[in-house]
């Protein structure tokens, strides 16, 4: 018997787990607090806690059930036994239980809304005084979803922090956690993670269509003669491709659609993320985890041994990633991987910071592609203006006029519709080469590489605003533009 202290519970509330008290307690919520649903007696939710006196775990469990909650201690070992067999093995997956409460209809509201305009993200701010205001995140903007009235937005909060498996009795320490989302189509993969303010907890939930249609190299908006630089280095049987920019600037993105290329029945490949944004098919995909001892390097490392032919590496950013995939391009692998720097010039300088010797870098690399992403006008409401003499009179050649962003329904009344990339390349050559070796900073290594091609990302920004693809706003908010 594993009751510890029956409480002087009647024997009515025992075991086994009556399915009709299972039905009633989502999956998520009894394996994030150890609560083992035992039975309904006249209205009563009877359940077994390793702490029958945890207000906040009766709170939710009242709100997620509308029921009265009757709790008996039981050690957390035997709860989670119980669970087992209760529930079966499953992952956790967002499920329709409790579908009746206005904080478990506000948050599907919300996800489905955030899911159905293809967000991003998905913020949940608390404002002073206990309400909410929940915004999303679309095409790299964001833009208020809901307003979130104070009773409500503490328990949309908590919801939320359950399904994703975080510990709702704790709002002071940041947390992170995840949960499937079911979507029409698929499930959507949701990282949500918290951060206590002054006003409260704030959550933000990154999204990842990791199912969606693969990105397609020849449709990300990189020019043609670029694209076929690019892809020659892409398919090169070694060397290392580097997609440089900040968060969000679509990298992964562009090394996803570069593996898609890949003849991957012939070939290895290997790639290690943090998050896996997307399924490749054919593709070895494995997630970062640290607390599972599965780090950058480690994975990397043992990469090596499988006999590898390509190896992606979601991100660059310490020193022995940074040496491993410098010397896999070096011993005849292709690498493909991302880092945080601003321009591709300035790449060489931050993998030179992460210790890689220059020598070894002008050999390992092929490309180095840097890269932001642009809101596309909408072609319905897009107007045509003259450009202004401030900007005719800072550029040799332009244009009479150019493309401004209106409003219309179609858009959102925000002018844009979905993004495009714009790119610069250095396609190492050998001059490029001898002047990486040779220790150039990086207005010498741009000098260099502008003989095999090398364009500043203004260049392909301001060849898309004359385009009429984006407009010059957006690429003044997007890329830095020092010529005003
Ligand atoms: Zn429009």
């Amino acid at each position: 018997m594993a009751l510890i202290r029956p409480d002087g519970a009647p024997p009515a509330f025992g075991f086994p787990a009556m399915p009709e008290a299972v039905a009633r307690i989502p999956r998520e919520l009894a394996f994030t607090h150890d609560i083992l649903p035992l039975n309904i007696v006249e209205g009563i939710l009877v359940v077994a806690l390793p702490d029958p006196d945890d207000a906040d775990v009766l709170d939710v469990l009242r709100a997620a059930t509308r029921l009265r909650v009757r709790a008996l201690p039981m050690e957390r070992e035997a709860i989670r036994d119980h669970l087992r067999r209760a529930y079966g093995e499953a992952a956790p997956v967002l499920r329709a239980a409790g579908r009746d409460a206005p904080a478990v209809r506000m948050l599907d509201q919300i996800l489905a809304r955030a899911i159905a305009a293809h967000a991003s993200d998905i913020h949940l701010e608390p404002r002073s005084g206990g309400s909410g205001q929940v915004r999303m995140r679309v095409d790299g903007v964001l833009r208020p979803l809901e307003s979130v009235p104070g009773d409500l937005f503490a328990a949309v909060s908590s919801r939320l922090k359950l399904l994703a498996g975080m510990n709702i009795a704790d709002r002071r320490q940041p947390q992170d956690g995840r949960c499937a989302i079911p979507s029409k189509a698929r499930e959507i993969d949701a990282r949500v993670s918290s951060v206590p303010t002054v006003d409260g907890e704030k959550l933000v939930v990154r999204l990842l269509d990791r199912y969606g249609a693969m990105p397609d190299l020849g449709r990300l908006g990189m020019p043609p003669a670029m694209l076929e630089r690019y892809r020659a280095a892409a398919r090169a049987p070694w060397g290392c491709v580097v997609v440089a920019g900040p968060t969000g600037s679509g990298k992964t993105t562009t090394l996803y659609a570069s593996l898609a290329e890949l003849d991957v029945a012939s070939r290895n490949v290997c790639s290690v993320e943090d998050p896996i944004e997307m399924r490749v098919a054919g593709v070895t995909q494995v997630q970062v985890n640290p607390r599972a001892g599965l780090t950058f390097p480690t994975v990397l490392r043992a990469f090596m041994r499988q006999d590898p032919n390509v190896v992606m590496v979601g991100e660059m950013r310490d020193r022995e990633t940074a040496a491993v995939a410098v010397a896999a391009a070096l011993a005849g692998q292709t690498v493909f991987t991302t880092l945080h720097a601003n321009d591709a010039p300035r790449t060489i300088e931050r993998l030179v910071e992460l210790g890689a010797a220059r020598h070894a870098l002008a050999g390992a690399l092929t490309a180095i592609v840097a890269q932001r992403l642009v809101r596309t006008l909408c072609e319905r409401c897009r107007v045509r203006e003259a450009v202004p003499e401030r900007v005719r009179a800072t550029l040799d050649s332009a244009p009479e006029g150019w493309f401004v962003a209106r409003g219309c329904r179609a858009c959102s009344g925000t002018g844009y519709v979905g993004r495009t990339g714009v790119y610069e390349l250095i396609d190492v050559d050998d001059a490029t080469r001898d002047a990486i070796a040779g220790g150039a900073s990086s207005v010498q290594v741009a000098h260099a590489a502008r003989a095999a091609g090398f364009r500043p990302l203004i260049a392909d920004g301001l060849a898309k605003v004359f385009g009429g693809i984006t407009s010059f706003d957006e690429i003044v908010r997007v890329v830095a533009w020092s010529g005003l």
